[in-house]
């Protein structure tokens, strides 16, 4: 009984579907930081494409100004000129900065779909695991019950008496509590009995224990 209960605590297919688990569950944090950084990289795009409206405004508002015939002071129309030549500048670097994080956003987005697809997987592998091990433990649990049953079955073939003098031996003395005896001689500890002992062994249903090691005592021929 103490060896099934092992064999189910120690059963490969348990020790599968933990390591399953820890796995996946390295594999979710990995999705998660992912996550985390296609975020902050989607949030640095809205500020640069901001930052290219603001841009794009300024060049109207200044094309319009040069343009617009309301200004007629040369020095003046020259700054506005320089102005729109920084802006645009400004603008075709924006530009490139947006098409760079647009590449980074689509690279970490690539990444995250194979890791989820992963993920996947590695979900329906755990639950065929948990499935065998669901098997193997019933497998394990009816061995268990076959063998309570069995053993309750001896138990009750058993007298009364022998079966508590036994349960309290083995309380106070531990697993290895019955001696045959042959020759006269207890086999539990070497030690020879007395003849009127061996003489009441042969009383059907006595029930007697060695007077040296004081184990439980049946008669072989
Ligand atoms: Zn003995």
């Amino acid at each position: 009984m103490v060896k099934i209960k092992k064999l189910f605590q120690n059963r490969q297919s348990i020790k599968e579907v933990e390591e399953a688990r820890a796995l996946l569950k390295n594999m979710i944090s990995g999705i998660k930081l992912l996550e985390k950084d296609l975020a902050a990289e989607k949030k640095e795009l809205r500020r640069l494409e901001m930052k290219g409206k603001e841009i794009t405004e300024d060049i109207r508002e200044n094309n319009e100004k040069l343009y617009g015939g309301e200004i007629s002071a040369t020095k003046e129309l020259i700054q506005i000129e320089k102005k729109l030549k920084k802006l645009s500048e400004e603008n075709s670097e924006i530009e490139d900065l947006v098409i760079q994080q647009m590449e980074e956003i689509e690279n970490i987005e690539k990444e995250l779909n194979e890791k989820k697809n992963e993920e996947k997987e590695k979900q329906a592998f755990l639950k065929e695991l948990e499935e065998k091990d669901k098997e193997q433990s019933n497998s394990i649990k009816a061995q268990y019950r076959k063998q309570k049953e069995s053993k309750q079955q001896l138990e009750t073939q058993i007298s009364p008496q022998l079966l508590q003098k036994y349960s309290h031996l083995k309380k106070t003395k531990g697993s290895n509590i019955v001696a045959k005896v042959k020759g006269g001689v207890c086999l539990g500890c070497q030690v020879s009995l007395s003849s009127s002992t061996v003489g009441r062994l042969y009383t059907p249903g006595i029930i007697l224990t060695c007077e040296n090691c004081g184990k439980l005592i049946f008669l072989v021929d």
